[in-house]
């Protein structure tokens, strides 16, 4: 990335030009054992950095999505800035904003703080919402207005946002890849890819559309089989394409986990957070070359440089314990429906949302009869758990993948239990 702007803009046939340069000189930038498995001895050092796109990218991303926020609800920009100096001074280089993150104004934010300092010193990182730009006119209103916003004259890292069957062919129907195609000629974008979110088939299109550079999906320990995460990471290496990683923490719930996981994890490590498990196992496959954090909180980023400077990988009896820990999260973990209602309706009528819903609340706040009460006067009866027939039709339409009839089976055992309490 030693390129200038200036030169970086000069032409299209320079960029092309450049290209296997820049990917010599990514590599010998990177620092001691940066690119290589985190298996290679490491001292304490500046964060690990890895080859993506042959960039020399450092593993920890500064996600923009949850800023620090002032009484006013506005991004508090002396807390965010201080968060991204510290950042920078670790070690850290790029920076993953999106058109919608706090309305737009993460862009801004981030465009002020970056505006300044030396261009080849970070990685600016922008998405292309095809559901908001829905026009082909929109993606240039859309780009136009994220080049303003940030004050960039290019991207260093650009998406195709959180696509999946539905986003994918709005893409095509606008013609989004060939108008991104175009900015990339112009040296707009430096490096092209695409985040997804979606059953893993729905990739297969994408992938053949085009080379991507790289691509971003939701990725960690616990939605590894659940939500297929493991297909798609394996589609991205079969094809050699780098992964950058969305959700490690599966929106903190692994940093929170529960009493019981988090006593496994402390005896494996009194002093590891269960976070730093979350983003050493995420680390610790070979294809990922990113992961992206959103860091809100100073002591959430302090232990975050700390995981990652330099990130170590695990062990086999350091696997063990998050397997460990991972089954008795899930023992008490409640289910994870988003109330998509694909799963309905049941052939016999059973409320299979409204069921997790009411179950979720009660695992939230531990109140027993508030759950059996509410039960019991708002699913009908012939509603309830306890009507399932185990056809497992509803099986095959949850993109969560969730076990429903087990699901099922679990509360009404658990309703049977607290009935025979009251
Ligand atoms: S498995 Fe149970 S909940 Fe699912 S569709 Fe069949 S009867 Fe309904
Ligand atoms: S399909 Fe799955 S995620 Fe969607 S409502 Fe049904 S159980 Fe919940």
């Amino acid at each position: 990335m030693n390129m200038t702007r200036r030169e970086f803009l000069k032409s299209a046939a320079l960029v092309a030009a450049l290209a296997p340069f820049a990917r010599l000189r990514a590599q010998d930038a990177a620092p001691a054992g940066g690119d290589a498995s985190p298996a290679a001895p490491r001292a304490t050092g500046p964060i690990t950095r890895r080859t993506m796109a042959g960039e020399s990218v450092s593993l920890l991303g500064f996600g923009c999505m949850r800023l620090p926020r002032g009484a006013d609800g506005k991004i508090d920009r002396p807390a965010a800035q201080r968060l991204w100096s510290r950042y920078l001074e670790a070690g850290g280089n790029y920076f993953d904003t999106a058109y919608m993150y706090h309305d737009g104004e993460s862009e801004v934010a981030l465009g002020e703080f970056l505006a300044g300092r030396p261009r080849d010193s970070y990685f600016l990182v922008d998405k292309m919402p095809v559901w908001m730009a829905r026009t082909e006119e929109g993606l240039k209103r859309v780009f136009e207005d994220q080049l303003a916003r940030t004050k960039a004259e290019y991207f260093d890292f650009y998406l195709l946002h959180s696509l999946g069957w539905g986003n994918w062919g709005l893409a095509q129907k606008i013609h989004a890849l060939e108008f991104l195609l175009e900015r990339k000629k112009e040296g707009r974008i430096r490096h092209l890819g695409f985040s997804f979110h979606d059953a893993p088939e729905a990739m297969d299109p994408i992938l053949e559309a085009y080379d991507w550079e790289f691509a971003m999906i939701q990725l960690n320990y616990q939605d590894w089989t659940r939500y297929r995460s493991k297909e798609q990471y394996e589609k991205l290496d079969a094809k050699g394409i780098d992964v950058a990683v969305m959700e490690p923490l599966r929106g903190g719930a692994l940093a929170r986990l529960n009493d019981p996981a988090k006593a496994i994890l402390r005896q494996a490590d009194p002093d590891a957070s269960p976070a730093s498990w979350a983003f050493r196992w995420v680390a610790s496959l070979p294809r990922v070359k990113l992961i992206n954090s959103g860091m809100g909180r100073e002591s959430d980023l302090e232990d975050n440089i700390r995981t990652f400077s330099p990130v170590k990988e695990l062990t086999d009896d350091e696997r063990g314990a998050i397997s460990a820990a991972l089954a008795a999260f899930q023992r008490t973990q409640a289910v994870p429906c988003t109330a998509c209602r694909y799963c309905v309706p049941c052939p016999v009528g059973v409320a299979i949302p409204d069921i997790f819903a009411l179950w979720n609340a009660y695992k939230e706040d531990g109140n027993k009869r508030s759950f059996l009460a509410r039960y019991e006067t708002r699913i009908p009866e012939d509603a309830r758990a306890s009507e399932c027939v185990r056809c497992m039709r509803c099986t095959k339409h949850c993109p969560q993948k969730i076990a429903i009839p087990d699901e099922l089976a679990k509360i009404d055992a658990e309703v049977q239990a607290l009935r025979g309490e009251a």
